[in-house]
């Protein structure tokens, strides 16, 4: 049986950081130091457990989701269970990122020591905040050259938040890091040896005492913001003691109001004890997050709030769908309400399927402990699932909830892919299917036109990893087009248009007809659609039919055939036909409706902007900002992050390929880059003329 613990000492946590930052050693250490694994091992050796998919731990890059249990006894003797959530680290796959921390109650960033704030921790700790996740910062890689905890600190403040409050400082840095002190018991944590194993504590070195003061100071008169008694014995020279000062720190983070700043070298071992502390101490637990919402099925505006008590019916939201080559289809799933025994029968109320619980499991990296039964607040994975994917909601047959689910955003890029044998050709379609269900950013669709199969995702890099596993674990050899971006259309002008579909000439005719108005949205509001229908203008049956020829006439724009987005259609009129009025010809009617609307509004081309960041030393930044301009970039700003160069711009993506190999060569090898989307914007006339006439025509 799984040991067990108060639902108030429970942590889901992530682990969030820019790619390199340390996150598989930070994560590799927690598993050390809880005692789950005896041995460190190091990520360029390639015996990271988290790495345990083949290319993953080839590429150094964590890709999968994978949730993992740890157990620590904090320094007030509680013991703690820590779910570590594993997020991905690079660009393209923040959609498994934003995933992740739909079903985390805390995250720790981790951020490196010497490149402060990286634009994807930028990103990631937006959406945190969208989700109101309570954080704390790591500032890991002390022991590097360059390192610079001040500087970090001072970055995060910049780009992050004003609330980062470090809750230690670091003794000494790079080669010279020497140990940690501890701002609230005011004790200086000194490391003895290279690799952090033994630990002695000293009184704070003479030429840290003004700093100790300083941050401790800073971060207590903040906590007790707010506590009128507290504040009045502080100011008369009172200080609360330890306990106190902890209950504090962990409500200002649980409630946002702080995010507690730590500091180590996950390498070299040192820091990881305190993090698991502060993990442990800080964050907050299942109760203290909000209860979960949902609504009952079929009926959106029937609210229904679960809160995380096994008193609850059960209900649960599937958030990774993975293949395991042992054991098959494991569905993670996190207990929001209630609990599950293994054997019982689940109903998931996205698809209304009830699906029975084979075996449950809880994940350590690639070994596996099986439960009889999971309770809330718990994160575990179902052997066996048949019919659910990412997003679903699992709950009680007899109360039955659909929890809001998790949004992805499209992909922006494509490629034509194609089987190089006959027997590639079979199984490449089962294959394809598997992935598109564990990844939600994942799409494939079969061209009409060339009847070639299309995939999509967020980036040249997410396509490459998906035809490589392909080619991997399905064994299924492809050959890949060119990469094509995802354009969309739009409009800019309101209109009023009309649909008709009449044909009564001799035997049972046709008729349907309806009067549409088409505004455009703001970017990224998608589609909206409104029925102001009244009096019977059009009989409520046909409805459906229009809702559905208008679906269908928005998967393809006038000017070149992308998907429409943005705009919002008012079915304000219309006629019928008592005898000749039919579903089919109110649905042709809403399609010629929108196809004319959308000519007379001014349509437009919308591009995908990525949001770009380049380092590179100084002596190549001409170069790179002039090839950055070639290619329709805007410069927001270059600064100087130590020894080189940091430029950070949005640029199309359709003029972004291949872009690392040009880095490469006018850097000599020494410049980086790191791409992500950003938005779509309208396209400039010249190329929209080159889009609808040229080969980029879909
Ligand atoms: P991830 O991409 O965020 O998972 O980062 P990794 O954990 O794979 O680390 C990236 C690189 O940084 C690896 O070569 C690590 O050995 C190295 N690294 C991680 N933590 C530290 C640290 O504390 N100090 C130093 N010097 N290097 C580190």
């Amino acid at each position: 049986m799984p040991e067990k613990i108060n639902l108030e000492m429970l942590r889901n946590i992530g682990i969030i950081a820019h790619i390199d930052a340390g996150k598989t050693t930070v994560s590799e250490r927690i598993l050390y130091y809880t005692g789950r694994k005896h041995k460190v091992g190091e990520v360029h050796e390639g015996q990271a457990e988290m790495d345990w998919m083949e290319q993953e731990r080839e590429r150094g890059v964590t890709i999968t989701s994978a949730a993992t249990t740890v157990f620590w006894t904090n320094p007030e003797d509680k013991k703690t269970k820590i779910n570590i959530i594993d997020t991905p680290g690079h660009i393209d796959f923040t959609a498994e990122v934003q995933r992740a921390l739909r079903i985390l109650d805390s995250g720790v960033v981790v951020f490196d020591g010497v490149a402060g704030v990286e634009p994807q921790s930028e990103t990631v700790y937006h959406q945190a905040e969208k989700y109101q996740i309570p954080l704390i910062g790591f500032v890991n890689k002390m022991d590097r050259m360059g390192a610079d905890f001040y500087a970090d600190l001072e970055s995060i403040h910049e780009r992050l938040t004003k609330d980062a409050y470090p809750i230690q400082l670091p003794i000494g840095s790079e080669a010279n890091f020497q140990g940690i002190i501890d701002l609230l018991t005011q004790k200086a944590h000194f490391y003895l040896d290279e690799m952090g194993q033994e630990i002695e504590m000293r009184e704070i070195p003479d030429n840290l005492k003004e700093k100790v003061k300083k941050y401790r100071t800073q971060l207590i008169e903040k906590i007790i913001e707010g506590d009128d008694e507290l504040m009045h014995k502080y100011l008369e020279g009172e200080e609360p003691d330890l306990s106190t000062l902890r209950k504090l720190i962990r409500q200002a983070t649980i409630q946002g109001k702080i995010v507690p700043v730590l500091c180590g070298s996950a390498l070299k071992n040192k820091g990881i004890q305190f993090l698991l502390d502060a993990i442990s101490l800080y964050l907050p637990s299942p109760l203290d997050v909000r209860p979960v919402e949902g609504f009952e099925p079929g009926n959106e505006e029937k609210k229904i709030t679960r809160s995380a008590s096994p008193e609850e019916p059960f209900a649960a939201l599937a958030f990774k769908i993975a293949t395991d080559p042992y054991v098959g289809k494991l569905c993670y799933f996190r207990v929001y309400s209630g609990s599950l025994p293994s054997g019982s029968y689940v109903l998931n109320t996205t698809t209304n399927n009830k699906e029975r619980v084979g075996r449950i499991v809880q994940m350590h990296a690639n070994q596996r402990k099986e439960i009889n039964e999971i309770s809330t607040g718990e994160i575990a994975a179902i052997v066996g699932l048949k019919n659910t994917s990412t997003g679903d909601t699992l709950c009680d047959p007899k109360a039955p909830i659909i929890l809001e689910s998790i949004t992805f955003p499209d992909p922006v890029i494509s490629i034509a892919i194609e089987p190089k044998t006959k027997s590639d050709q079979e199984k490449m379609g089962i294959s394809i299917s598997k992935l598109v269900e564990e990844d939600p950013t994942f799409q494939v669709r079969t061209d009409e036109e060339t009847g070639q199969t299309i995939i999509s995702g967020m980036g040249e890099f997410h396509l490459e990893i998906i035809v490589d596993r392909l080619q991997r674990e399905f064994k299924v050899n492809v050959n890949i087009g060119q990469p094509q971006v995802s354009y969309k259309e739009s409009i800019t002008t309101s209109v009023k248009a009309e649909g008709k579909y009449i044909h009564q000439s001799g035997g049972r005719g046709q008729y349907g007809h309806c009067c549409l108005e088409l505004e455009p949205l703001e970017r990224g509001e998608g589609f909206e659609f409104v029925d102001k229908i009244k009096g019977g203008a059009i009989p409520r049956e046909f409805i459906p039919a229009i809702k559905k020829g208008i679906d269908q006439a928005m998967t393809e724009g006038v000017l070149a055939g992308y998907p429409l987005v943005d705009m919002k259609v008012t079915l304000y009129d219309g006629s019928f036909h008592e005898v000749d009025s039919s579903e089919s010809a109110f649905k042709m009617a809403a399609i010629r409706g929108i196809k004319e609307g959308v000519q007379k509004a001014s349509p437009i081309i919308l591009e995908p902007i990525m949001k770009i960041e380049v380092v590179a030393p100084e002596k190549f930044m001409g170069d790179v900002i002039g090839d950055l301009s070639s290619r329709r970039s805007q410069i927001q700003e270059t600064k100087t992050r130590g020894q080189v160069k940091v430029v950070h711009a949005l640029t199309p993506l359709s003029e972004m390929f291949g872009y690392t190999t040009t880095l490469r060569s006018i850097t000599e090898g020494r410049g980086n880059s790191s791409m992500e989307f950003d938005h779509y914007a309208p396209v400039p006339t010249n190329i929209k003329n080159k889009i609808i006439d040229g080969e980029n025509k879909k």
